[in-house]
């Protein structure tokens, strides 16, 4: 698919300026191409990262001007072509090709999508800068100014005292799972329709994973079949805010209150959500986020535990780090773990944190947009919105469609240059998790229906409008 943007400041480049700046600008535009001009503002050629790439393969480095690494032959357009003779110049490698006016000047580009992805990270705020920052630091492992910050802003982002970041979501679940205790001969409740790291947390601990159905409203764990799978052997819930939608947190902290059970959220798709006005992590004893390349803010890899428990954070930080004593190095004291993240994680992760409800906003507008126009489609059911006490967060906007048709659905969207992500297979239909299930009917029929649509800030109402026309057809 061709799209036609507007020109920045970010996408013009004077020859003179080093690579750095040309990098800089890039990381800005995530196009991934600058449009040099001469000293009168005419178009020169262009720079892409690919002619960065291959400079500093070749020796050279980022301080270096510009100049020799133009590409004075890129292919361009007039003002006057039109749109319908565009499409044929795109040929090979090229996706961008800039709009030149008479007086050769860059007034515009075209650009080619090969494919409009599920997700796509943001990461054109301070992550750059701060990603240096800590690299000329040479603070580069798991200590380091950045760690501490975004422990403390994201558990403050949580409601919560306290922060531990960890290498990644899943094993802030396992940290958590091991800090409280959970071990072989113990049971703990799983929603079926989840990712598979928040059962196989569980199994690595040893503990007996018990896999209940979801809400039919929600798509979340159902509290009245939590109650229904207590046992004596029952140490804790994991309930999962899945698809950005928060569980109905009261009722489940009920029942872990009447059995003496702990609960440890799995926030890894919902950073933000809120229930009864508090954001999700900060119901449990422990919550689990995870900062994977497709989530709601991202390190690219990494994970964080929040807790309002002095103690279980001491342990949680002593685990992650060998199991090491903070008064007596290199004295173990209980069996620990490497769970650790690194700095340069954590200045990705900061300059996420700093910009995390201008992200939520644009993800909750675009779902907003889904949902407009996908509106009165009868084949096309949303992601409720409006479930009493829960705010949700967009983080893959989830649709359901019949379950005969899912798949045509999907592979018309393909054709169409749009990807789609099917729903989690619900863990009682693998053959590895099936001993632990109990009958989850609406989990079954959910997971056929459901699909996640491209959530990125360049979708927009173009692509929308492609994904109705498909869905119109039936
Ligand atoms: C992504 C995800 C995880 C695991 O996070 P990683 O950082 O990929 O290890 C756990 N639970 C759920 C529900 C997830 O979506």
């Amino acid at each position: 698919m061709m799209n036609k943007y507007d020109i920045d400041e970010s996408l013009i480049g004077n020859s003179k300026d080093s690579l750095m700046t040309f990098m800089y600008k890039m990381n800005k535009n995530t196009n991934g191409i600058v449009f040099v001009l001469d000293e009168e503002g005419k178009f020169r050629g262009v720079i892409t990262d690919g002619d960065v790439k291959r400079a500093l393969m070749t020796g050279h480095t980022l301080n270096e001007m510009a100049e020799p690494f133009i590409n004075t032959a890129s292919i361009t357009v007039t003002t006057e072509e039109p749109e319908a003779s565009v499409e044929h110049k795109f040929a090979g490698k090229v996706c961008i090709i800039p709009i030149i006016d008479k007086e050769q000047k860059v007034v515009g580009f075209y650009k080619k999508e090969a494919s409009m992805p599920i997700a796509d990270p943001q990461l054109n705020g301070n992550e750059l800068n701060y990603l240096l920052d800590a690299f000329v630091s040479t603070w580069i492992s798991s200590s380091g100014y950045y760690i501490n910050r975004f422990e403390e802003d994201f558990s403050a982002f949580c409601d919560s005292k306290y922060g531990v970041a960890v290498s990644n979501g899943t094993v802030a679940l396992h940290l958590a799972l091991v800090a409280l205790g959970i071990k072989a001969g113990d049971e703990v409740i799983v929603p079926d329709l989840t990712f598979a790291a928040t059962i196989n947390a569980v199994l690595h601990t040893g503990a007996t994973p018990v896999i209940v159905d979801i809400e039919e409203n929600s798509w979340c764990i159902d509290p009245k079949e939590i109650e229904k799978a207590v046992t004596p052997r029952t140490k804790a819930i994991i309930p999962v805010h899945i698809y950005g939608q928060p569980c109905d947190m009261d009722a489940i902290c009920a029942i872990a209150k009447e059995h003496d059970l702990y609960i440890i959220e799995d926030c890894a798709e919902a950073h933000g959500a809120l229930y009864k006005g508090r954001k999700v992590g900060s119901f449990g004893d422990i919550g689990c986020f995870s900062f994977f390349g497709n989530k709601v803010i991202t390190t690219g890899e990494g994970g964080m535990c929040v807790t309002n428990s002095e103690e279980l954070s001491s342990l949680m930080r002593k685990l992650r780090d060998h199991g090491m004593s903070k008064e007596r190095r290199y004295y173990h004291e209980v069996v620990g773990y490497n769970y650790r993240m690194t700095n340069l994680q954590a200045a990705i992760g900061v300059g996420q944190l700093e910009k995390i409800d201008t992200i939520l906003n644009w993800r909750e507008e675009l779902e907003e947009k889904y949902r407009t126009m996908l509106a009165g489609i009868p084949s096309i059911t949303l992601q409720r919105k409006d479930l009493p006490e829960r705010k949700k967060v967009a983080w893959l906007v989830s649709i359901l469609v019949e379950a005969d048709k899912r798949d045509t659905f999907m592979a018309e969207m393909k054709q169409s240059g749009i990807d789609s992500r099917a729903f989690f297979i619900p863990l009682s239909q693998m053959d590895i998790y099936r001993p632990y299930a109990r009958e989850c009917k609406v989990s079954k029929q959910i997971s056929q229906m459901g699909i996640n649509l491209p959530t990125n800030y360049r979708v927009d109402e173009g692509i929308i409008r492609k994904i109705a026309d498909i869905a119109k057809v039936w």
